[in-house]
């Protein structure tokens, strides 16, 4: 098994050249910095608007976070529907709920409408209990999709054996809605629509500074009348918000093409995306080429500062499954790559666009695609004079000043990492805000 993310060898079949750097001094009416998910959505959401867009990535489109995830496509990033409920109350618990299942619909309509040959599958989301505890998990969010009047259903451990192919579940939710996707695939070809429509990206183009209205490259410079940050692992040096951002680290994997009957083992009748209910989740699909992606992490890497590079975790998930399905015991695992997760201490995004800077939007911490799908297009669309009745709501949600258990001061005593395990366990599991 080696190091490499799958998603980048895919990316050796495409014909799309990679979008030279920014040279020079350019204007413009909106700069975007960052094109993964969040940023090719906030140019998606202004191209034909008649506003002058240009894009600047340090990598390529899709090439961090968006580029490296699983590509499971839910409204559930981290938090259930049960926590949602707990800590907003129903209507606000619908409302973060909606928010995210537009994430996932902007998607799956942007992929359909032009035919971004991305592995986008129609795939139902299957939410398994591990253990006694993880049964109650399964009732409590069947409880809570019942009261907020969402489709599911809830399958005993009789049925879920039934559908995977294993009988180490005690439970498990159902639902539709939900796809896997390629996101590298996904984010090269929205690069190829924007293009197409006018929208001017520059790859390999870092931000390395701002001032009043002009962000500097290496190269060059943009001067426009908006500037929307929709950066990862941003530096102290663009924003001092860079501190509200923390990381949580997961590693995936992908199989050879798994052949019909090991296929037909894992998933006898149709294929799901699956995730388990432990604190540092295990979970699994199969793509298109009928490969098995499977990925999950443990309590050590999970808040680990860098990179691991090393397969010591992802041989653990992998065996931790081959026990779960011991039919699948000879399957071969070809390549692994960690990934960091820009999130904020309680997983909500956070949205920023100060009095003191209105010209400026910074989109943080989106855990999630269709977060970021949704909080790009947010902005996007706030800069432009076309916010929704929703918007403001959502402001509110994604503030930088809600309320965080732990506060940042601490983190000089007792570190960063425990500063957001604390928050993060808090806001997942205990936290309840006044409505
Ligand atoms: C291993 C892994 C698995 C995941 N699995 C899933 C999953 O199955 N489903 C799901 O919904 N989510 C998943 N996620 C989370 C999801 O990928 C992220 O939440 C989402 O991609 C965030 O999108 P974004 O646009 O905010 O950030 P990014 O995709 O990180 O985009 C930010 C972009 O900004 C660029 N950038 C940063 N600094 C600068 C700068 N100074 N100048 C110019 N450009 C800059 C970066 O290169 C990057 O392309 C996973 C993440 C990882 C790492």
């Amino acid at each position: 098994m080696i190091l490499q993310n799958w998603w980048f060898t895919t990316l050796l079949g495409i014909e799309d050249p990679i979008e030279p750097p920014l040279v020079g001094d350019r204007k413009a009416d909106v700069v975007i910095i960052g094109a993964g998910a969040a940023g090719l959505s906030s140019a998606y959401a202004l191209m034909n608007s008649g506003v002058k867009v240009v894009v600047l990535e340090r990598n390529i489109c899709g090439g961090s976070s968006s580029g490296k995830s699983a590509g499971f496509l839910t409204p559930d990033s981290e938090l259930e529907l049960a926590q949602l409920e707990r800590r907003f109350g129903n209507a606000g618990a619908a409302e973060l709920w909606n928010v995210a299942t537009r994430g996932v619909e902007m998607m799956a309509e942007r992929v359909r409408e032009h035919h971004i040959p991305c592995d986008l599958q129609v795939q139902d989301s299957l939410f398994l209990g591990n253990g006694k505890s993880g049964w109650e998990a399964v009732q409590d969010e069947v409880r809570s999709r019942e009261a907020l009047g969402f489709e599911q259903e809830q399958l005993d451990a009789q049925a879920v054996r039934s559908l995977i192919g294993s009988s180490a579940y005690s439970g498990a939710v159902r639902y539709k809605g939900t796809y896997g996707i390629n996101a590298l695939l996904y984010c090269q070809g929205m690069k190829k629509v924007l293009k197409e429509h006018g929208v001017v990206i520059h790859e390999a183009s870092e931000v390395i500074g701002w001032k009043e209205h002009t962000v500097r490259t290496h190269l060059g410079s943009v001067n426009a009348d908006r500037i929307i940050f929709c950066a990862d692992k941003l530096s102290p040096q663009l924003s001092l918000h860079a501190e509200n951002i923390f990381h949580a680290q997961t590693f995936l994997s992908i199989s050879e093409p798994l052949g019909d009957d090991a296929a037909r083992a894992l998933f006898p009748s149709e294929r799901f995306q699956c995730w388990d209910s432990d604190l540092v989740y295990s979970y699994f699909r199969m793509t298109g080429d009928g490969r098995l992606l499977l990925g999950g992490g443990d309590m050590l890497t999970t808040f680990a500062k860098n990179d691991v590079n090393s397969s010591r975790v992802i041989d653990q998930v992998i065996s931790g499954f081959k026990k779960n399905f011991p039919q699948l015991r000879g399957l071969r695992f070809i390549q692994y790559w960690p990934g960091r997760i820009d999130t904020t201490r309680d997983l909500i995004p956070t949205v920023i666009n100060e009095e003191r800077t209105p010209w400026i939007h910074f989109v943080l911490g989106c855990v999630g695609l269709p977060w970021a799908t949704f909080c790009g297009d947010l902005v996007a669309r706030q800069t432009t004079g076309r916010s929704g009745p929703m918007d403001e709501k959502c402001y509110h949600y994604f503030r930088p000043d809600r309320k965080f258990l732990v506060p940042l001061w601490l983190e000089r005593i007792i570190g960063k990492q425990i500063v957001f395990s604390l928050n993060n366990g808090w806001a997942k599991y205990y936290q309840v805000d006044v409505h």
